[in-house]
């Protein structure tokens, strides 16, 4: 795969003007944000930041229990107060289920991921809202800050408030 080059060599060309060096570890505006790693979403543009303001964490879905983890790290060492979680239209989670991935990894990779939950829906508020109650559950996660979840639309880059 030449991508990888690819990205090498754009990335030659960001750190010749790279200006950001001096930031502080902390994000700037305390905010944690959980978010589909859909590669149509800019979660940084999309919201107004920059580097340095917000923990961004990416995964398939933007699902609370794979995210636990680095929110404690983020909460507890790098001070965020607040948190959102946003899940999108049309999201690759909403195409398949768990038996479907596992018989695939079975055909392709002869791999056993029986075991494995890899946390597809059926329901985008619903899967909102459990993620929010998948937090609120969570003894390792802060409950007095702000806690919010949002569904973003791919094909007009807006934000509707969930719960
Ligand atoms: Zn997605």
């Amino acid at each position: 795969m030449r991508v990888i080059d690819e990205v090498l060599a754009a990335n030659q060309t960001y750190a010749t003007t790279f200006q950001k060096g001096p930031l502080p570890l902390p994000p700037a505006r305390q905010l944690a944000i959980v978010v589909c790693m859909d590669a149509r979403i800019d979660p940084t543009r999309a919201l107004g930041l920059e580097e340095g303001d917000a923990h961004v964490i990416r995964n398939a879905g933007g699902r609370m229990v794979e995210a636990l983890r680095s929110l404690a790290i983020s909460q507890q060492l790098l001070s965020t107060q607040a948190v959102m979680v946003i899940h999108h239209t049309e999201c690759g989670m909403l195409t398949f289920t768990d038996a479907d991935l596992r018989a695939r990894l079975r055909e392709s990779l002869g791999a056993d991921a029986d075991h494995i939950a890899f946390l597809p829906f059926q329901d985008l508020d619903g899967s909102v809202r459990a993620d929010i109650a998948t937090y609120r559950a969570s003894p390792i996660v802060r409950q007095d800050v702000s806690v919010r979840g949002f569904i973003y639309d791919v094909q007009t880059g807006g934000l509707h408030e969930v719960v």
